[in-house]
């Protein structure tokens, strides 16, 4: 394998010079607020990883054959290994061969050698007769098979894969399959991208851990657990998750910290138009802001700054309610993941699905929650999860889709008719059509 070549710095991104202040604030579409984030999402370097520990990983080089595989001409049933031309059905056994114990031992006219799965046919040999077609007889074999073809049960070396060819593109994600053909090769330590480093930071005085019991006015911080989980299912490296209190001092020391050791960092809450929502007027300081507000629901005040040298840190100021937390993860922050990863799946499938019942249109574009079944006649069916407000996190649960709802602007009603069809993306694959 070649050693991981150095990465390339990356051309100055087109956007590099901060937005006007006056332009901040306006209501961008989602589209636009994603090319945006894009555009500043870097690939990371690589690394070799033990292949052992590689599972998830995004592949950082193309992988190629160095050699055949198979390596020799293989059994590929137990049996006997004869020369196919020879015309009486008794043959004498003269030795075996069984898979990783290489005997010296040929076949000629009359003989034959018992042969296990796997095992190299011996010298002599085209053909391999399964055992099921043969009766033992004495130190002979007789076979019951009219017919024995050249190169019956035989795995011709390089049938599986041929020297110099691509197994695995960068940019794979190494799955159960992957990681065994590169085992199968012998690619062990592999080449893969450094996993992002994400801090993750939970922002309210109203916040407790959800093991203690809130006080008056209190509420436990789900967020946190919620994007670590998130963040963990799309092979980020969780390097903090932590609480600030609504403090200027105490916030700007935190992110302070985590700016200079973090490849993204995610807030959730403080963003919005409160007297304490100090992240959005941290940011100001500590960051370049690229945008405030997404004209999209849930999770309009959305904020996203560059940070470090070349801008290559990515600060996702998510808002504080659950849902708009993790609809905006999910549609700006795991892409960005995936690019900075380097995987060629960047984008979650975007599928046509129909509406089952009746759907309320709001005043933005929506990301409802919804269940995408496969109908009984192949077309997608969509349901949403009920109540879809923002701080409802029961919405999500169940969920295998964001449904896109298109604004009353563009509908001309509150309400989109069942049996419209609209975009949704699926989160996960749809549930077979007799699922519960
Ligand atoms: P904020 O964006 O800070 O104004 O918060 C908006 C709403 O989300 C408020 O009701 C907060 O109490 C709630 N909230 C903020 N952060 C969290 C969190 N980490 N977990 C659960 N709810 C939160
Ligand atoms: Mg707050």
């Amino acid at each position: 394998m070649n050693p991981v070549p150095p990465i390339a710095p990356n051309p100055p991104v087109d956007q590099a010079p901060p937005a006007p202040a006056d332009d901040l604030d306006r209501l961008r579409p989602p589209e636009e607020a994603r090319a945006t984030v894009l555009a500043f999402a870097r690939l990371l370097p690589a690394e070799t990883v033990p292949l052992a520990a590689a599972a998830g990983r995004v592949l950082a080089e193309d992988l190629v054959a160095d050699a055949d595989q198979p390596p020799f001409a293989a059994a590929t049933m137990d049996g006997y290994a004869v020369m196919a031309g020879d015309g009486s059905p008794w043959r004498e056994v003269i030795g075996e061969r069984m898979a990783g114990r290489v005997t010296e031992v040929e076949v000629t006219p009359g003989t034959a050698v018992r042969i296990t799965t796997g095992a190299p046919v011996p010298l002599g040999a085209d053909a391999v007769v399964r055992v099921e077609a043969t009766e033992p007889a004495d130190d002979h074999v007789v076979i019951h098979q009219d017919l024995v073809a050249v190169g019956e049960n035989i795995r011709p070396v390089g049938f599986d894969l041929r020297t110099g060819e691509r197994i695995l593109p960068a940019g794979t994600v190494l799955g159960p399959a992957e990681i065994g053909l590169v085992a199968g090769v012998g690619l062990d330590p592999v080449p893969v991208r450094r996993r992002p480093r994400v801090s993750v930071l939970s922002t309210g005085d109203e916040l407790v851990e959800p093991h203690e019991q809130p006080g008056p006015g209190q509420i436990r911080d789900s967020n946190r657990l919620t994007l670590v989980a998130a963040l963990t299912a799309e092979g980020a490296e969780v390097v903090y998750a932590g609480h600030a209190p609504d403090d200027r001092a105490a916030l700007r020391a935190l992110l302070d910290e985590r700016l200079a050791v973090s490849d993204v960092v995610v807030t959730s809450g403080g963003v919005s138009m409160g007297q304490l929502d100090l992240v959005k007027a941290l940011l100001g300081e500590l960051t370049t802001v690229r945008f405030r507000r997404v004209f999209m629901k849930p999770g309009k005040p959305l904020n996203f700054a560059t940070f470090g040298p070349d801008d290559r840190g990515l600060f996702f100021g998510l808002p504080g309610n659950p849902v708009s937390a993790l609809v905006g993860f999910e549609i700006f922050v795991r892409p960005a993941l995936s690019v900075m990863a380097g995987r060629h799946d960047t984008e979650r499938p975007r599928v046509p699905v129909v509406l089952v019942r009746d759907t309320p249109v709001g005043d933005r574009p929506e990301y409802q929650r919804a269940v995408v079944r496969v109908g009984h006649d192949g077309r997608l069916l969509a349901a949403n999860t009920g109540v879809q407000a923002s701080s409802r996190l029961a919405s999500f649960v169940g969920a295998n889709a964001l449904i896109v709802v298109p604004p009353q602007t563009e509908v001309g009603s509150n309400v989109l008719p069942a049996g419209t069809v609209v975009e949704a993306l699926l989160l996960a694959p749809p549930l077979g059509p007799d699922a519960a």
